[in-house]
Parts: C-alpha cells; structure tokens; sequence
C-alpha cells in the first residue's frame, strides 16, 4: 500500500468533446488551449473500462472511503443514454469494498428530459446544471451557435430536476460570475429554481489575459458582486448551499476549504479526456497551449504516476506552494492563492498570486466583517510554531489557547477551536466505522458524502451532536449492541436538514425511527425500515406497510413524533435537552424517560435561572459554556442527598444531570461537568501526561486512589468548583446567615482540595512539558482564590467535611 503519496479523489472524465451551445466564456473552446480539436468526439469502451480499473486499483490502494468522478465535456449528454449507462456501471463495479462513488454529471441542460432521467434514477447519477441567472444574464454568454438564448431549454430542465421523482437527482447548479449582470436579479433568479446548491464560477483569466473590469465598479468589481449576493442569500436565510460562501466560512473557522479555488488542501483532481489522457485540472486550458497536458495516459500509466506528476504535486503543497506574496499574506488559509490556473503569468509561470488577488481578498474580509471570524495569527488549527524553549503544540490549539484552558476557563474562540477539531474528529471516527464495517455499497455513507459538499451546514449540525460519536466509538470498540444502522439515522437527519428531497432507508430501532438532532418518530413496527423524505417544509415518514406520517417543520403534527425540545436560555444561547436519542445512554447512569409537560417546564426555568448566573458571576467559564455546551440530558435522580451529574469521554457538547432541587446547583453542575467535556477534547489533541504511567494518585476530596487521568479530570472541574464557591461568597460579602456560612465551607473546602490535587499532579512525575504547563496553568488558576480572606469558622467547616469524606467513598 502506497503512503506517500496524496491520492486523487476526484475524477473529471470526459464523455463527449463537443457542445451543442456556444457559450463565448467557455474556457474548453474559447480559450488558450485547443487540445480539443485533436481527440475524439466521444470517449470509447476501451477508454471507460481502463479509467475504471484505475480508479478501482487507486481507490484500493489508497484505503479511499469516496471517490468523486463528473461526467464532463463539452457536453455529456451528446454522449447519449448507453455510453453514460455504461460509464456508470464501469465505475461503480470497479470500485474495491468499503469505497463509495459519488457520481456526477455537469450539463448545459438543452438535452436533458424525463429518459435521461429515468437512466440517472438507475445509474445513480446526480445532475448539476450551468445556468449563468435571469434570463439577460444567461442570454450574455450561454448562446446557441446561431445566437439563439438557451434559457427555455434550461429552465425546463431545471424544472424536471425539481418534480418530485426526480428531485434528489437535483446537485445544484453552476453560475458564471459576469459583473454586468445585476448580482441580486441572478441570486433571486437562481434561488427561485430552489437549488440545493450554488457555485458561483469566477471568469478563467491569468495575468496574460486579466478579467474584465469595468472602470465604474471600483477597484474590486468580482468582491463587490460576490458580497452582493452574499447579502442577498443571508438576508433571505442562506436558502441553498454555496461553496464559496461556505468554504470562506469554513477556512475562518479552521475547517477545510470545499472547492479547489479557495483555500490550502491538496487539489486532489485529474480530468481523463476522451482519448484516454489524463490531464491536469480543466482550467488550466486558459493558461496557454498545451498547459493542462500531463503527456501520461489511462493504457500505460498508474494513477500514482499521475499523482506524482510535478504540476499535480504543486498543487498538492499547500502553504509551501504559494508564491511569497502568498504565504505572508494575512488571509492566506482562506484564500490559498485562489485558483491555480488563475496565478499564470507568463514571465512567471504560476508562482503569483491570483490576478483575482484583491478580490479574494476584499470578499474574505468582507465575509469576516459580516460576523464571522477574521484569520488572525492565533486563528490557526495547523501546528502552531513553538517559541524558543517551548513545546509544541500540536494541530487544534494556540499557546494562548492551550494557557487560557489551562487556567480553568476557555473563551469563546478557544471552545470553538475545540468544537471543531471535535468535528473533525467525529468525522474521522464515521470513516473509521465504514472502512471496519466493511460495506461495500452503502446509500446512507454515499448520501453522508454528498452532503458534505452540498449541504455542508445540515452535515455539520448531525455530525456535531454529542452522540454521534458516541455511537461511533461504541461500534469501534466491537459494542456488539452498535449496530450500523445509526449511520443511516445520521445521514436522514442531515438530509432532512439540507431538505433537498432526499429519500433515506433508516432501520427502525425498538419501535422507533430515530432522527438524531431531531427527534425519534414511534411507529407500528418494532423492526423493518422506514423511508424518510426531507423537504424544506418538513418531512415524511414511509412505513412498509403504506403508511405515511408527515411531519411538518412548522405548526401542527403528528402526535407520535417527539421532537428534541431546544430551549433558550439567554440571548444567542440555546441548548437541546435530549430525551429521545437512544446513544443518550452514554453517561453511566440512567437516562430519565422523554420528559412530560410539567417536569420540561421545571428544566426550562431551572437552566435559564442557572444560565443567568453563570453568565453574571462566572464569565469566563460561561463565554466557552455557550459555544461548547450543545446538549443537556436528564439523568434519573440520584439516592436521596446526593446530585448526580455526569460528562462523557466519547460525548463532546453533552453534559448529563439529575435535575437538583435549586438553580444554583444546576449552575455548579454545568460549570463542574462542563470542564470534563473541555479537558476531554483538549486530551484528543494534546499529550498531557504519560499513559505508560499506571500508578494511582490519591485525589484528596476522595478515599480511594485514582489513575493520573482521574486525578487530572477532578482537579480540573474543580477549579470551575473553586471559582464558583468564591464567587457566591463575593456575593455574600461578609453577610451573616446560614447560606452565606455554607459558601464559605464550600469555598475554604474546594480552594484546598483542588490546590493539593494541582501540587500532587506537578510532582507525579508523568506529566509531559505540556502537562507541566498545563499544570502550571492551574496553579495560576486557583491562586487568586487562595487569597481571599475566610473567617476561621469556615475553614474549621472545612477541616471537618475533609475529615467526614476521607472516611467515605465520594463523588469525583
Ligand atoms: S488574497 Fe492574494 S495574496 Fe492573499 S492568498 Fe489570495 S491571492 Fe495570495
């Protein structure tokens, strides 16, 4: 198996060299290169069946989970009907177990009709259509040769796409940007064709050949248009997917880029033409002559050799690549130099930024200054240099981060770094159960990857739930009660979400559909499996005996759905209270049943009460509880006496709490299990102490000894315990009653405890440099609290309860 090497995952292949329109921006005919007038018209058996041998070995080779292959032209659908049924079956049955065909078809749409459809439908092949807006927007390039409009024959292709039979088949559609045109008029025109995706195509120009620029749009016409309709698709609620706009979003956010023209991820890309050559990325043609040739073919040469061509390879080294105006450049994660073709200069080759330079960057600023996060220095989820003498950190985490985390809080960007290297990490664990389940078809994985690139939000928001890695780690670790059936649950409830019509087989579990993030449906059968369609306004439910129960987004329906209730807790701060999630069960206690009217009411008032006082006396601990804290289960109540509260290694976001008898309790238990959840997330990035150490460490607010890992977990939370205690006696400030005397003990009581656990872990020996950091980090933490004045009465309190809880076995 070749490591080495960075394996291509997306295949252009082209099945037809000619076009029936002739569209005036067309980088393949009216650019540069004209390879095409040399090849063949259509692409052969003997070509298809060796392409998908390549892939097949390569996808093998590689361990791939998805490969991504676009039918291609010039116009695939002059291919015809067989050759794009044959090229289907080709590469779908050369694909080795365990690896998926995401299947793509890109087409002007003049030829589609219901039989095209039909085949699609079979095949599995979704469709993506180019369509440059309104009517005088597509009119100014996309012609018949005789100058005829296409726009009828696009529109009603659109609308095939959009009956209900054929509505999963609908990709998205592909826009050429032209800055003449009115950006609001093509955003509404497109979005009236309810897409599920949009790409937005910046003109293929190179600094040979620069993109027009009228001279009354300013200095950055393509920012201006772009920001135009990035406005327009906010304000009216981001109706479909757009991949710029998301990538953008994503990149500020550390996460990968989704196109190949933003960002630093490899390009991972080769286009086959239809004699058999492979050739490097499509837009290349608008270089110059001959640009895109890799002199390399399907009959004699591998996949590998293709990759480790050297204009493959340079697009395949991220940072590294760029030229020096590049990689100093402040918004270069998100940029990553902007298309490669795009960089061409002639005295210079490649190694330039992008001659939409200015552009990318005023639209990537522009995007940031709409609330998201700009790219800062500490912004980083790559390895973050070390100064001299320090430790490394490694991929998720600043220094300043790692230090403020250290201290027992984590402020909003330092959670959210966590929350998404969480993402990722959720991400690969799905893979891994995959690749370990060994299926060698599987809808739901192949829907799953679809929606990664269509629907990335909808993705995310099912892949963020606490419990879909729980599940995960669950059937890793051979959990013969982990089936695989939560794989189809997530890729409904993502669907369901991106509501693009996608029809989902789930299984249905102990009399339940259950739609993680969303809610379980009760139905008559105990097993079988249940077919569930999204759509924007809801969605519906199939049984195998006939029924269907729809389930609308807004307003009434049916009663035997229990939807996952949200409740707010305070401006901009929601959390779910999950009680339908059967993978709930994950916090070594039992989880309380779906809760009724009356108990959903006392939870609501109790979390917005304790919200409230985390968000007034504990700010720096609230700021990361908002962004982190997704999900709070109830538990069964404890014996009486005792709270019970629980995080769970495998469950980031989720805490799980018997509701207490006061608010404040419920405030104490967040914050207490909250720190679990951060710690357990920083130790998925970071080494912390040696696991090879195997002793046990005496925590002192307990009799029996714990492993070093234990040790750290409780004095952690236990800074959140010790901040806590101190600020209600702040609030106290010297009152005399009962519950001002408590604070005191509680407060004299934790500041101690969690002082010695710190000592006792810095001398344990184990801890790496980080550790010793980390450490350090704590000391600093609950420092300042040992220099509040008590009164001698409560650390007489205290002395006592240390006393009575050596004696007995306690909570840590
Ligand atoms: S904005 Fe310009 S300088 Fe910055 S990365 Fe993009 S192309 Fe390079």
């Amino acid at each position: 198996m070749t490591r080495s090497l960075l394996p291509i995952t997306q295949f252009v292949v082209k099945v037809h060299s000619r076009c029936d329109l002739a569209c005036d921006h067309c980088y393949v005919y009216e650019h540069a290169d004209t390879s095409w007038r040399a090849r063949p018209k259509v692409i052969g058996d003997e070509v298809l069946a060796r392409a998908a041998e390549r892939i097949g070995e390569h996808a093998a080779a590689h361990g791939l989970a998805v490969v991504r292959v676009v039918l291609h032209g010039g116009e695939p659908l002059l291919a015809g009907p067989e050759r794009l049924r044959r090229a289907a079956e080709e590469f779908r049955a050369a694909l080795p177990p365990g690896c998926a065909l995401d299947l793509r078809i890109h087409t002007n749409g003049v030829l589609l009709d219901p039989a095209f459809c039909d085949l699609f439908d079979e095949v599995r092949i979704k469709v993506g259509i180019s369509l440059d807006g309104d009517r005088a927007a597509n009119d100014r390039h996309r012609r018949f040769a005789d100058g005829r409009s296409s726009h009828p024959q696009v529109l009603r292709a659109v609308g095939l796409l959009r009956r209900p039979e054929y509505r999963h088949l609908y990709a998205g559609l592909l826009c050429t940007v032209d800055v003449d045109n009115d950006p609001v008029a093509v955003h509404d025109a497109l979005a009236e064709l309810d897409p599920p995706a949009v790409d937005f195509l910046l003109p293929h120009a190179t600094w040979e050949q620069p993109p027009k620029r009228p001279a009354d749009r300013g200095p950055n016409p393509y920012a201006s248009w772009l920001l135009a309709v990035y406005d327009r698709w906010e304000a009216a609620g981001r109706p479909f997917a757009v991949r710029t706009f998301d990538s953008v979003h994503r990149t500020l956010h550390g996460l990968s880029s989704l196109t190949e023209s933003l960002g630093l991820e490899p390009a991972a890309l080769v286009v086959l033409e239809t004699d058999g050559s492979f050739e490097q990325a499509d837009s290349l043609k608008t270089a110059y002559d001959g640009a895109p040739a890799t002199g390399l073919d399907v009959f004699t040469h591998s996949l590998d050799e293709v990759a480790r061509h050297p204009g493959i390879a340079a697009r395949q080294s991220g940072l590294a690549g760029l030229s020096a105006t590049c990689r100093a450049c402040p918004v270069v994660r998100s940029c990553g130099g902007g298309l490669y073709a795009h960089r061409y200069r002639a005295d210079g080759g490649f190694d330039n930024p992008s001659v939409y330079c200015g552009d990318l960057m005023t639209l990537i600023n522009g995007i940031a200054d709409r609330g998201e996060q700009a790219p800062g220095p500490g912004a980083t989820t790559h390895v973050v240099p070390a100064q001299a003498g320090e430790p490394a950190v490694p991929a998720g985490l600043t220094h300043p981060q790692l230090d403020e985390l250290a201290r027992g809080h984590g402020g909003a960007d330092t959670v959210r770094s966590l929350v998404r290297s969480q993402l990722a990490l959720t991400r690969a664990m799905l893979a891994a159960v995959r690749g370990a389940s060994g299926l060698r078809t599987s809808a739901a994985w192949e829907l799953l990857a679809d929606l990664d690139s269509a629907a990335p939000a909808a993705l995310d928001a099912v892949l963020g739930h606490p419990y879909a890695r729980a599940w995960a780690a669950r059937r890793l670790g051979g959990d013969p009660g982990a089936g695989i059936g939560p794989l189809a649950e997530l890729a409904a409830a993502a669907a369901v979400r991106a509501g693009r019509g996608d029809t989902v087989a789930v299984p249905v579990r102990a009399g339940a559909l259950h739609l993680p993030t969303l809610g379980r449906l009760d139905v008559a059968a105990r097993t079988g499996e249940v077919l569930v369609t999204g759509a924007r306004e809801g969605f519906t439910v199939r049984t195998a005996d006939g029924e269907a129960v729809t389930v609308a987004a807004e307003g009434r329906t049916d009663p035997r759905w229990q939807p996952v209730r949200r409740i707010r807790l305070a401006e901009g701060w929601t959390v779910a209270l999950e009680d339908t999630d059967p993978q709930r069960d994950s916090h070594q206690w039992p989880v309380e049943d779906r809760l009724g009217d009356a108990e959903l009411q006392a939870w609501a008032g109790a979390l917005r009460e304790a919200a409230e006082l985390l968000d007034r006396d504990l700010p720096g601990y609230a700021q990361g509880l908002r962004v982190g804290l997704s999900t709070v289960t109830p538990l069964r109540p404890g014996p009486p006496g005792r709270d019970v509260s629980a995080a769970a290694r495998q469950a980031f976001g989720a805490v799980g709490i018997a509701r207490p008898a006061t608010a404040p309790t419920l405030a104490l238990l967040l914050a207490h299990e909250f720190q679990h959840v951060k710690l357990g997330a920083v130790l998925d990035l970071v080494d912390l102490y040696d696991p090879a150490d195997t002793a046990l460490y005496h925590a002192p607010w307990r009799p029996d000894p714990r492993p070093l890992e234990g040790l750290l977990q409780g004095t952690y939370a236990h800074l959140a315990v010790t901040a806590f205690w101190g600020t209600r006696v702040r609030r106290y400030d010297g009152l005399p009653g009962e519950a001002a005397d408590h604070a005191r003990a509680q407060f004299a009581l934790w500041r101690g405890y969690t002082a010695e656990a710190v000592e006792r872990l810095a001398g344990s020996g184990s801890l790496t440099a980080l550790g010793a950091r980390f450490a350090d980090g704590m000391r600093a933490g609950v420092r300042p609290w040992l220099e509040v004045p008590l009164p001698g009465a409560a650390e007489e309190s205290a002395r006592r309860a240390r006393r009575a809880r050596q004696s007995t076995a306690g909570a840590g």
